[in-house]
């Protein structure tokens, strides 16, 4: 890792396109999301300038604070929500975020719906699926996921894009891609958000549509700060 953030998208960049190859894919199927939370617009700015438009944050806040700002710079940024959302914020998250990708019970399904209508903005949604059933995650249990998804359509009105995970940390991630990539087909959705910086080659090798790489972009985050 190099001490600038645009040496580390270089290099991040270089390696999705490695793994795409090896994979037999195209490049241009698998989406950077650049994870940007904790680090400030300094840091942010380089990135942008880089062509990197795509950033993930895992906070409505701490969102809310950064983005407004640089979005007027950069109107064509697609910014997504990949923390958990409290069913309270859901009518700040759908004003500020392009992709939510942590929907994941029906209370927030119910609110994020009637956010929309209301707002007549409609952010592209994916459900979390807490494939390794961690009791301290977030994301639907496999299990439940293939009721909720019909819920989602029938009795919400809502199109679900896709799924996302975060496999458990020490495990072999492979397996738990492979889950993710099950359900979805069996939706026939196309979006799978899976990969983060220690793992976004293997979920490509496994069919990610989206990586989320935070620390090998922008370096280890100081939650202190
Ligand atoms: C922080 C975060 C990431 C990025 O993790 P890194 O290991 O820093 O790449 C990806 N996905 C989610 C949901 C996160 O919260």
């Amino acid at each position: 890792m190099h001490e600038d953030v645009v040496s580390n998208l270089n290099d991040v960049r270089a390696h999705i396109e490695a793994a795409c190859r090896k994979a037999g894919r195209e490049p241009s199927s698998v989406t950077l999301v650049a994870v940007s939370k904790t680090h400030g617009p300094e840091r942010i700015r380089p990135a942008l300038l880089a062509g990197q438009r795509c950033f993930g944050e895992n906070r409505v806040q701490e969102a809310k604070a950064k983005w407004p700002d640089l979005k007027q710079e950069f109107p064509d940024i697609e910014l997504h929500l990949i923390g958990p959302l409290q069913t309270n914020k859901a009518k700040e998250a759908v004003a500020l975020f392009d992709v939510i990708e942590s929907l994941d019970r029906p209370s927030l399904a119910e609110a994020l719906a009637k956010e929309m209508a209301k707002q007549n903005r409609r952010p592209k949604l994916l459900v979390q699926i807490n494939t390794g059933a961690e009791p301290q995650k977030a994301g639907l249990l496999p299990d439940e996921a293939d009721d909720f998804l019909t819920a989602c359509k029938e009795r919400w009105g809502l199109s679900i894009q896709g799924l996302m995970c975060i496999p458990p940390f020490d495990a072999d991630p492979t397996a738990h891609f492979k889950l993710l990539g099950d359900i979805a087909k069996r939706h026939r959705m196309k979006q799978l958000s899976m990969g983060m910086s220690h793992d976004y080659e293997t979920a490509i090798a496994q069919g990610a549509t989206q990586v989320r790489v935070g620390t090998a972009i922008f370096g280890a985050r100081d939650y202190a700060a």
